[in-house]
């Protein structure tokens, strides 16, 4: 099983390890024609208005959306979260619009820029230590997405079938628990293909 981490800007060395670390064989992904040899995706954390315009340009957008309509799994986080989202507060350009959510950018305000807290998300036995950066929260959800993780009652982890969203930087410890949930959904769509 092939598991793809998509490589425009932000951070990948580390999503790959984790793959690597979950069991799966993790690939470097730069351009579209590789779409068609992985089996899920990795959007990363980064900048999202700065890998939305490059996803644009490089036809990321529509071959992703193919992606997806094929039932093969997308986990983004952060700016990956962001770009999944179908509405970005005051946004709207060059995202995949695919997970029925809202969400808001930099949504934990200047003094919290960055900080990490101890997470319980659902399907995981003990809380992970999550490191947020920036992060984006879920503002709104439809009632297709199920809500994985809340930290101080705002949403930030949530799956909608095979899309998986969170808004922290879940590469950034050692536990790779999350990846083994994402290649898990992987490996039920292969299952099912
Ligand atoms: N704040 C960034 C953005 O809005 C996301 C931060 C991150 O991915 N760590 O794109």
């Amino acid at each position: 099983m092939k598991i793809g981490v998509l490589a425009l800007q932000g951070a990948v060395k580390e999503h790959l390890d984790m793959i690597s670390s979950a069991g799966a064989e993790a690939v470097v992904i730069k351009t579209v024609d590789q779409c068609d040899e992985i089996d899920g995706i990795i959007i990363p954390g980064g900048e999202s208005t700065t890998i939305g315009r490059l996803m644009k340009i490089y036809g990321f957008i529509d071959k992703l959306k193919e992606f997806s309509n094929q039932g093969k799994p997308i986990f983004g986080t952060c700016a990956g979260m962001i770009l999944l989202a179908k509405e970005i507060v005051g946004q709207t350009e060059n995202h995949l619009g695919l997970m029925d959510m809202k969400v808001a950018r930099n949504a934990f305000g200047r003094q919290r820029e960055s900080f990490e807290a101890n997470l319980p998300i659902k399907g995981l036995e003990s809380p992970l230590r999550a490191v947020f950066i920036r992060a984006p929260l879920i503002e709104k959800v439809s009632p297709e997405v199920e809500v994985l993780s809340e930290y101080n009652g705002k949403i930030v982890a949530a799956k909608q079938g095979h899309l998986l969203a969170a808004s922290f930087h879940p590469e950034l410890t050692d536990d790779f628990r999350l990846h083994s949930y994402f290649v898990n959904m992987v490996k039920q769509y292969s299952l099912v293909k």
